[in-house]
Parts: structure tokens; C-alpha cells; sequence
């Protein structure tokens, strides 16, 4: 690991911990007691250190509550039985946050401070961490411009942080997906393969009209013809037809190259399963839905890991499947927590030990 420097570390007086109940503790609500920080400013970072978990102070002209640069990264780590705790794939996330920051024209962050300093935060407040099964603890690192000043041009300073928040099991029923044919997340040339804050920002009133419609999110489609499914809230999408795995390429640049993604990819293969990345129709989907050919449909994302989802609605055509009856899709599920939480070897390099 690179050492360039040591990041300097200011401890809390008293823990907040002995307060805290980890045991299914809700998803993004408590945040542990420390912070990372980091100040990019004429044209190198700075300033970095570990703090405890406090408000920031700011202008009400901070560029970035008014423009939009912003991006962020969310990212895992466990606990095993033995106590030892590790971090799921964190140098994919640090490409992939370095990618969105050069298309959103914001400084890259170094190895030393996001992988480091990530890994110096996490052993820090470690005991956050809950050693229970489904529980992890949740790494947000995030970077945004914080120029004091009014004007649409790149700013020249930014900020980068990193919170952590332990979190239970993400109990979400199997999902009603509604397919999305009015409204659209990302175009070719746009920024959907980033993750930008605004992406989610401009989500909303959609999934709230599919909300009132008794949905759980949206299945967004491509922005010419509504023909071409690309995923689902923060979740990318699988579909198994037959005994193939079938999941949008990538190809377009309208959709976000999940970690969790690229990993249910191994493993499916490993299950026996040829997966496909190709171009995916609501088309092909109906058809095969039709010919009792679709059994299995499920997103996949690091907050909720693999969710099951029991209907899709295209227009009028409704796809529903009984999803007690399933097998790969909790099979993944099971493959890939007993890796994360160390009940079996990790021969895929994915755990970063702290
Ligand atoms: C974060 C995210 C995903 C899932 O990515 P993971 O690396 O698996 O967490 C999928 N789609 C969107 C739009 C996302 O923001």
C-alpha cells in the first residue's frame, strides 16, 4: 500500500457506538464516528485528514448546490467470524469514481487518499462494523466543487469526503417494476455512465408518478425508440431465459458498470449459466415471457445487493412470476454474501483486507 504520508487523525472524545443498536440497523441513518476530508485547491489536494462526524460549514454560494457537480461511490465492507474486516472490490469503485470525476471535469483523487484513507476511516471506527449476517458497513466517498461563487464554469476548488454507515438487511420485497416509455435517465453522450449526483436528482418525479402507480421503481428504457431496456433505479437489471443470463450491454454509455454487476457475472458463469451482454428488447422480453421462457428477474446494486422483482409492466402487458419458486437468483444471493462475509475462500481477489 502506498504510504506517501499519514493522514492525520483527530479521535472523537467519547464514542457514540455504546447508543447505537447494529442489529438491523436501517439503511443510510446513522453514521459512525469519524469522517475523511480533503480539499483540492490551486491544483493539488490538501488538508487531508480524519475527523469526527460533524455538519460542514458553507457559503450559500457553493458551487456545487447550484450547479451540480457532484459525484459519488458506494462501497461495503464486513466483517468476517473471525472478527477481520474487509473491503468489497474498493479499487473498482475508485476507477469508477475517477471516471465520473473527468466527466464531470473535476480533479481525479489520488490511491493514496481514497484507497488509503478509506482503509485508515474503515479501521478506525471498525468496531462499527456489525459481525451479524446481511449487516455491513456502508462506505460513502464523495467529492463535490466548493467554490464560493456564482457562475457556470468548473470550479476550481473541491471537496472530498468520505462517511461510513452501518447497515442491516435491506428487506426489500420482491419488486413491481413499471417499463418506463415516457421519461428517460441518460442518453449516448450524456452522463449516465457516471455517478453524478443530478442522475438521481432528476429520477425522482418519475419514480413517483410510478409510485402513485403502485410501482416500486422504474425500468428505464433507451431514449430513441423506448424499445431497449437499461436498468433500474441504482440497480442494474438480469434476466434468465432458458438457461441464459442476459444483462444490457454497456456498449451504449447510458448505463452505470456496476461492481455488483460485473461480480454476478462470474458468478452465474460459475453457476453454469451463459450470460449474455447484448442489446435487451421489451420485445425479446415479452416474447420469451409469452413462451414461459423469462423465469428469473433481478437487480443488482451494492446497497440491496440482488433484489427479486415479481412484476413488470410494459403499457398493458403485464409479466408476473411466482418468486417463491425461484433458484438462481437466491443462489446468487448466497454465493456471493458467503464470499463477502468470509464463509468461503475468495479465489476472485475481491476482498480488500483492512
Ligand atoms: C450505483 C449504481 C448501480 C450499481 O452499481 P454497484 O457498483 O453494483 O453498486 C447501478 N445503476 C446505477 C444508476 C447506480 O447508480
Amino acid at each position: 500500500m502506498v504510504e506517501a504520508y499519514s493522514i492525520p487523525v483527530t479521535k472523537i472524545e467519547r464514542s457514540r457506538l455504546p447508543g447505537v443498536t447494529l442489529e438491523n440497523i436501517p439503511f443510510g441513518k446513522t453514521f459512525t464516528d469519524h469522517m475523511l476530508e480533503a480539499d483540492f485547491v490551486n491544483g493539488e489536494w490538501k488538508n487531508v485528514e480524519i475527523r469526527p462526524y460533524q455538519p460542514l460549514v458553507m457559503s450559500p454560494s457553493l458551487a456545487a448546490i447550484h450547479y451540480g457537480q457532484a459525484i459519488f461511490e458506494g462501497i461495503k465492507a464486513y466483517k468476517n467470524e473471525a472478527g477481520e474486516a474487509h473491503i468489497f472490490r474498493p479499487y473498482d469503485n475508485y476507477k469508477r469514481f475517477n471516471f465520473s470525476a473527468a466527466r464531470m471535469e473535476m480533479p481525479e483523487v489520488p490511491e493514496d487518499i481514497f484507497i488509503e484513507g478509506m482503509r485508515k476511516l474503515v479501521e478506525l471506527d471498525k468496531n462499527w462494523i456489525p459481525a451479524l449476517h446481511d449487516h455491513s458497513l456502508y462506505i460513502r466517498p464523495f467529492m463535490f466543487s466548493s467554490d464560493e461563487m456564482i457562475g457556470v464554469r468548473p470550479s476550481e476548488s473541491y471537496k472530498f469526503m468520505i462517511i461510513l454507515a452501518p447497515t442491516g438487511p435491506y428487506y426489500s420485497a420482491p419488486m413491481r417494476i413499471y417499463v418506463e416509455e415516457k421519461y428517460t435517465r441518460a442518453a449516448p453522450g450524456g452522463v449516465g455512465q457516471a455517478k453524478a449526483a443530478g442522475n438521481y436528482g432528476s429520477s425522482m418525479y418519475v419514480t413517483a408518478q410510478a409510485r402513485k402507480k403502485g410501482y416500486d421503481q422504474v425500468l428505464w428504457t433507451d431514449v430513441y425508440e423506448h424499445k431497449y431496456v437499461q436498468e433500474i433505479g441504482t440497480m442494474n437489471v438480469f434476466f434468465v431465459i432458458g438457461n441464459k443470463a442476459y444483462t444490457p450491454d454497456l456498449s451504449t454509455g447510458t448505463i452505470l458498470a456496476g461492481v455488483t454487476r460485473d461480480s454476478v457475472m462470474t458468478i452465474l458463469e460459475e453457476m453454469g449459466l451463459q450470460v449474455e451482454e447484448q442489446p435487451v428488447s421489451v420485445d425479446m422480453l415479452m416474447e420469451a415471457y409469452k413462451a414461459s421462457e423469462l423465469r428469473e428477474v433481478f437487480g443488482t446494486g451494492t446497497a440491496a445487493t440482488v433484489s427479486l422483482i415479481r412484476e413488470l409492466r410494459y403499457k398493458d402487458f403485464v409479466m408476473s412470476f411466482d418468486t417463491t419458486q425461484w433458484k438462481v437468483t437466491p443462489e446468487i444471493k448466497s454465493r456471493l454474501d458467503d464470499i463477502r462475509e468470509g464463509r468461503v475462500a475468495d479465489n476472485h481477489g475481491w476482498m480488500f483486507k483492512i
